[in-house]
């Protein structure tokens, strides 16, 4: 579904919510980026759009939350509210297979460049396991010889 955006200044539909307005030519200051964002069905329902824009037009002055806003500028810093990365059972079975094979490091490399999400503690759990499994299976190629 695309993004539907309306104009801070004039209330007018635009497709990028910080690109400049065709109907009026306002392009969203760095202080309004925030409001531009939130001006979007990307934080808003289409209803909820169509009605701040019934606003702009009336000239009302817009007063989001501060929940919206805070909303609006994790999108802007690029954090979004995406899902966050988190391992698919193929992905971790192939790390845990990767890890036994050979050493915990691409579950720690994996864990690092996921870290703060769900993923990164995957694959620090799978680094823990194959750690052990590594040791165990050192410990009994040791006694065999
Ligand atoms: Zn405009």
């Amino acid at each position: 579904m695309s993004v539907r955006s309306v104009c801070v200044q004039c209330g007018a539909e635009k497709e990028l919510p910080l690109g400049r307005c065709a109907g009026c030519g306002h392009v969203p200051t760095r202080g309004e980026a925030a409001l531009a964002v939130l001006a979007s069905t990307r934080v808003l329902s289409a209803e909820e759009l169509d009605e701040v824009q019934r606003r702009i037009r009336r000239g009302e002055t817009l007063r989001p939350s501060e929940e919206r806003l805070a909303v609006a500028a994790a999108l802007l810093s690029g954090r979004g509210k995406e899902a966050p990365r988190t391992l698919k059972s193929g992905e971790e079975a192939g790390l845990v297979a990767l890890c036994v094979l050979l050493t915990p490091i691409p579950a720690l490399a994996a864990a690092w460049s996921w870290r703060d999400t769900p993923a990164g503690r995957s694959a620090l759990r799978v680094a823990g396991i194959s750690a052990v499994v590594d040791i165990g299976l050192l410990i009994a190629a040791t006694w065999m010889n």
